[in-house]
């Protein structure tokens, strides 16, 4: 059986468009009612039982009851060969006695045929006595026959029984005659088959019949006997036969409808597709792995269900973590990578440092170093010892698989498994067992990593302002209410610096625009690097900026504005082709909460300051005070 392909035409490359349907269709070769392969496993199985049991009983009939016919019969002829030879016992013994002088031949012969007469031995059986001169000696059942000629018998199968006999006897001295012989008593006519022995001193002819009816019995019992077994044991066989095809069929139509509901995307696979293991054959084999199957389907389902609904990467990766700690591996980093920068970073745990990581710290900084991020290929240690220059092998007992997480092409992160093998020495199996699974899951994750990653640049974009790469006022907007509250939390203070370029509309108007976009990079350069980086550098608008001094002391702030100030004041800018230039900058303060309970009103209160600053001259830090906003609503 096979099963063929159509496929829609191909569109584009080997793996795009492409949808297989298949059908269930049977070589031409193996069609046909009588091609068994194609029948109902359960009619299969009591099928062949039934051949072999038909087999059997052929065997017997045809070779094994003969065989036992023939032993019956010989074992028959020799039992009656002995009792002939009694009979000669007694022959001997009393011619002995006429030669010895004790009987005359007369008497001798009339003692002898007078035992014969009264030998008797089976059901029945008999002596018969007949002279070389075919004269009947002796026959104790009929004894009208006694003195008779052969010739004179009117009983003609009798008489050529009792000529055949003579003739045997005659010339092979002993034999067997078979022929069928009218039965005194009810004149009934049965098959025999005499031994005639001829015993010289004398002239007579000894017989004695086998009696074949009596075989034909043995063995037509034997023959009902074996037919009634094979019967017996037929219909047990094929019972049980039938018993275990169903049971073989039962689980298989159970396996076969699980996987089309798979296979057809029906429904949940749920309790009901487990199959139950009632037999560790392969049976119980396959419904073990197919429960595997669907238990792997089932974790990986609910696995993308549930981090489609988680809203970070992050989220996503405490989640991966959390599925390879069932799996057993317990041990293990996610790298995330940053193509475009040329970067990486252990993503998860959070708390790892660079000098927690196990791989030499040279990967974050270039991530093409990483074996796994730069092959695209699975790096394993268990595979290849020490396959990897840039795991640190501090500890000879460490190994290590490293998954690359691709997507369409690129590298969008690496996971880190690590073991130690004084552990798991004799484990290397289900290690591998558990990488597997692990990565089926993190294949599972790939496509949601990479939207949510996705995601999060285009909102960090939004967030961002594209020349100074500064934040901007929207994302000040969204921070703003977490500032503060964090701030509250601790019982600390925020200071705000409200930076504005003086005459920047010279710079464009003298130098030109681009000239003014290098000022203001080189301007969010100073202040990024004059505060920490737990602060925030924003940019407002134009050429204003705002900085926003988190945990700060009231006093400290000033002296920083009048620090940036300077430093802007000491800059020279340069111009392609002309000396460089020189500028100020204007800066109002405000502290929050101490000049407000808001942040947005702090912030007014910054720019009034600023505004204060203009009007006193510019290039001049202002503290913003009450008189400067006195009298006027927010
Ligand atoms: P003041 O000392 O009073 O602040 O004078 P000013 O010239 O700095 O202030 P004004 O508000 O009159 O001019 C601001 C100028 O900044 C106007 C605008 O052309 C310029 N500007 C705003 N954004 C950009 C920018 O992204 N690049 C460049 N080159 N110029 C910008
Ligand atoms: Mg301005
Ligand atoms: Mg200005």
């Amino acid at each position: 059986m096979t099963d063929t392909c159509s496929k829609p035409a191909r569109l584009g490359d080997e793996t795009s468009g492409l949808v297989t349907v298949r059908k269930m269709e049977v070589d031409k070769g193996t069609t046909g009612l009588w091609s068994i392969q194609n029948w109902p496993i359960k009619i299969k199985i009591p099928f062949i039982s039934f051949l072999g049991v038909a087999l059997i009983l052929v065997v017997t009939v045809a070779f094994f009851l003969p065989y036992v016919e023939s032993r019956v019969i010989e074992s028959e002829q020799k039992a009656t060969m002995q009792t002939v030879d009694v009979v000669f016992g007694i022959l001997e013994h009393f011619n002995q006695l006429e030669l010895n002088g004790v009987y005359g031949r007369d008497e001798a012969i009339s003692h002898a045929r007078q035992l014969i007469k009264q030998l008797r031995y089976r059901q029945g059986d008999y002596f018969w006595l007949l002279d070389e001169s075919s004269q009947m000696v002796l026959h104790p059942l009929q004894p009208n026959l006694e003195g008779k000629h052969l010739a004179d018998i009117e009983s003609a199968s009798d008489r050529l029984f009792y000529e055949e006999s003579l003739h045997v006897a005659l010339n092979r001295s002993s034999g067997f005659v078979e022929h069928q012989l009218t039965q005194p008593d009810d004149d009934t006519v049965k098959m025999t088959q005499s031994y005639v022995k001829r015993f010289k001193p004398w002239g007579w002819i000894v017989g004695s019949d086998i009696d074949l009816a009596e075989v034909d019995r043995v063995v037509t019992g034997l023959r009902l006997i074996t037919l009634a077994m094979a019967a017996f044991f037929a219909i047990v066989t094929m019972l049980v036969a039938y018993l275990i095809g169903q049971g073989i069929t039962h689980r298989l139509i159970r396996v076969i409808a699980g996987l089309k509901d798979v296979a057809q995307g029906r429904g949940h696979i749920n309790q009901s597709h487990c199959m139950p293991i009632t037999s560790a054959d392969e049976i119980g084999t396959l419904s073990f792995e197919f429960n595997v199957l669907m238990d792997s389907i089932k974790d990986l389902g609910c696995f993308r269900k549930l981090i489609e609904e988680d809203e970070t990467c992050s989220e996503v990766y405490s989640r991966l973590w959390d599925v390879f700690t069932d799996i057993g591996l317990k041990d293990a980093v996610i790298y995330e990578v940053d193509e475009s920068h040329n970067l990486m970073k252990a993503a998860y745990p959070h708390q790892l440092q660079a000098s927690d990581l196990h791989c030499s710290p040279d990967i974050l900084d270039q991530c093409g170093l990483c074996k796994a991020k730069r092959t695209g290929h699975t790096i394993s240690s268990l595979a290849f010892h020490k396959v990897c220059k840039q795991f640190l092998h501090l500890d000879e007992a460490m190994e290590y698989v490293c998954i690359p997480m691709s997507v369409g092409g690129g590298i969008i992160g690496v996971v880190q498994f690590i073991f130690d093998e004084r552990i798991k020495v004799l484990d290397r199996d289900l290690l591998a067992k558990q990488v597997d699974k692990a990565s089926q899951f993190i294949k599972e994750a790939l496509p949601v990593i990479e939207s949510k990653r996705l995601t999060a640049t285009l909102r960090a974009s939004t967030l961002v302002d594209p020349m100074t790469g500064l934040h901007n006022r929207r994302f000040l907007q969204e921070c703003a209410n977490n500032l503060c509250s964090g701030s509250q939390r601790r019982g600390k203070k925020i200071g705000l610096l409200m930076c504005d370029l003086d005459f920047f509309k010279q710079v464009n108007d003298t130098y030109g625009h681009d000239v003014g976009d290098s000022v203001l990079k080189i301007t969010s350069e100073i202040l990024q690097n004059s505060v920490r980086q737990s602060d925030l550098v924003v940019r407002f608008g134009g050429e204003e900026f705002i900085i926003i001094l988190v945990d700060i002391e009231s006093d400290e702030v000033m002296g920083l504005a009048e620090k940036i100030r300077k430093q802007i004041e000491a800059t020279e800018f340069p111009v392609p082709g002309k000396p460089p230039l020189k500028k100020t900058i204007s800066i109002g303060i405000s502290v929050y909460p101490d000049d407000e309970d808001g942040f947005w009103k702090t912030l007014k209160y910054a720019d009034v300051a600023l505004y204060k600053a203009k009007e006193n001259g510019r290039n001049q830090s202002v503290r913003f005070t009450k008189e400067m906003w006195e009298g006027q609503e927010y």
